[in-house]
């Protein structure tokens, strides 16, 4: 058995780190935070908590099947609640649209749903299956020539939402918006992407009862449990190595750690810049464009407001100027609000009487973005939709790109890793087997990319990888 070290306590440092400890591996999980998990954060103050990263759990099943190799279920470390309405979405003309857990009545919504179907089908099986080091990984997980026209790769995500709702722009513009779960936009990312509006309908929209610190902390356990050596306020300066394979790592404090396997789940662009320094693989990360950052403010607010759901969202009156602003690296004027009050489902959260108000935008990675003219802007532009909160405000704070940045060494703060902007997005994605023998790399920034449950499945492909080159079958 192998001396695996994981730079990072991530998602999917953690979730790789499970896995290997399970097969038998010593694993011990390298931590520069005072926390774990990443990205995956909470917020508290004065009675009330946010969740600062995710707030929405899809494809629970991918953390189950990890859980019950670790001998335990998602059931028993976490109360998930499958919400009821999953959205509300909401424009200015008055418009208001509720998916249900059951689905949604509009015209066109059941189709784009099936024709997400066809393309998740798929694409688990291919893309999710295994490691992708260009098109022809794919091509050789195909199993007929549809397989591939099934998955819809050249078309952008708002070419097919406007063939199924045609002049409906608001549905068209609903649609588009699965392609932020990539941090991409609809007028650039594949057709691919639609697949989400199926995985949401079929697999539900879920929250851990505590918020998703309860995850985190459930990841955590599981990790402890089952042997993971967890070591927090550990900063890895390096990856040391011969010339053709690592050998352990340097800490900041100067500690040399030996290992013949290093996962590492911190940004590829860190990696190999800074931990492992190497030309050649960093111009190969730079070809895959960062996914986009966020803005986000957690607002304490007194009172509750009638009409809304645990996840809202207030679009934008043009989405294509929106994200041709997102493109230009600006926050765009009239942005998309999305918001998350859990003390709709979880009075855990915010004292009586009150609700905690988590809003995101998407803004450009490596904004600049001066925090109060930022919050003064989402909450006017909220306002305009009919949503006053500056009169009922008790506190807020703001996290921007920056900040995202300095907090998980994300480049430009970006949310996702890489976005699946361009045909080529999912080829040029950095790739899970790293640049030396006995490298590996788990996590948003690589394949298949960001959002909890694809960095959870990373680290299922980088499992296997690991698998087959300790068997010796590189
Ligand atoms: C505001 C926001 C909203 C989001 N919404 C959702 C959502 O609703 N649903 C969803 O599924 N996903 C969402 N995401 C995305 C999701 O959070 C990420 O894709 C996922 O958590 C990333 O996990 P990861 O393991 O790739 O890396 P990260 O969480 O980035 O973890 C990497 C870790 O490596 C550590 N590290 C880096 N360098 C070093 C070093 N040199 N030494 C030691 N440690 C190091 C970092 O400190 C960090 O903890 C959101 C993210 C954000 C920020």
């Amino acid at each position: 058995m192998a001396t695996v070290a994981v730079v990072g306590g991530g998602v999917g440092g953690l979730a790789a780190a499970i896995r290997l400890r399970v097969r038998g591996h010593d694993v011990t999980v390298f931590e520069r935070n005072a926390e774990l998990g990443g990205k995956l954060a909470v917020l508290t103050r004065d009675g009330f908590s946010f969740d600062v990263g995710p707030s929405l759990v899809t494809l629970p099943h991918v953390y189950d099947e990890l859980f019950r190799l670790a001998g335990t279920t998602l059931a028993d470390e976490v109360e998930l609640v499958r919400l009821d309405p999953q959205f509300r979405y909401w424009w200015r003309s008055g418009r208001h649209v509720e998916v249900r857990d059951d689905g949604c009545d509009v015209p066109g919504w059941a189709e784009f749903v099936r024709r997400g179907r066809t393309i998740w089908e798929v694409s688990e099986r291919t893309f999710f299956a295994g490691p992708m080091s260009g098109p022809w990984s794919l091509a050789r997980r195909l199993r007929r020539p549809r397989d591939l026209t099934d998955i819809d790769p050249l078309r952008t995500l708002h070419a097919a939402a406007a063939d199924v709702f045609g002049d409906d722009a608001e549905m068209v513009q609903w649609a588009g918006r699965y392609a932020t779960y990539s941090g991409s936009s609809p007028f650039r990312a594949p057709a691919t992407l639609g697949c989400i509006a199926h995985v949401e309908h079929a697999y539900g929209c879920w929250y851990p009862m505590g918020g998703l610190g309860a995850l985190r902390d459930a990841f955590v356990r599981v990790a402890a449990r089952v042997g993971v050596d967890l070591r927090c306020g550990v900063e890895v300066r390096s990856i040391t190595a011969t010339a053709d394979r690592v050998n352990g790592l340097l800490l900041a404090d100067g500690t040399v750690v030996a290992a013949d396997v290093v996962v590492a789940n911190a940004d590829a662009t860190h990696l190999y810049r800074d931990l492992l320094p190497d030309d050649r693989a960093l111009r190969a990360v730079r070809r895959a464009q960062p996914s986009t950052s966020g803005f986000v403010i957690c607002a304490g607010v007194r009172g509750t407001t009638p009409g809304i759901a645990h996840h809202d969202i207030w679009f934008s009156d043009d989405s294509r100027l929106e994200f041709d602003e997102l493109a230009a690296g600006r926050l765009p004027a009239d942005p998309t609000v999305y918001a998350c009050v859990s003390s709709v489902t979880d009075p855990s959260q915010a004292p009586e009487g009150c609700e905690n108000w988590f809003l995101l935008v998407n803004a450009p990675a490596g904004a600049r973005l001066d925090p109060s003219a930022s919050e003064a802007l989402v909450l006017d532009r909220l306002a305009s939709h009919g949503v006053e909160l500056r009169d009922r405000l008790l506190f807020t704070e703001t996290i921007t790109p920056a900040d995202l940045e300095a907090r998980y060494r994300s480049p430009g703060g970006a949310i996702y890793g890489t976005s699946s902007d361009g045909r080529r997005a999912a080829f040029v994605r950095p790739r899970n087997r790293g640049v030396r023998r006995g490298l590996y790399l788990v996590g948003g920034s690589s394949h298949p990319g960001g959002g909890l449950p694809l960095v959870t499945m990373s680290a299922r492909i980088v499992d296997e990888m690991i698998a087959d080159e300790v068997a010796g079958q590189p």
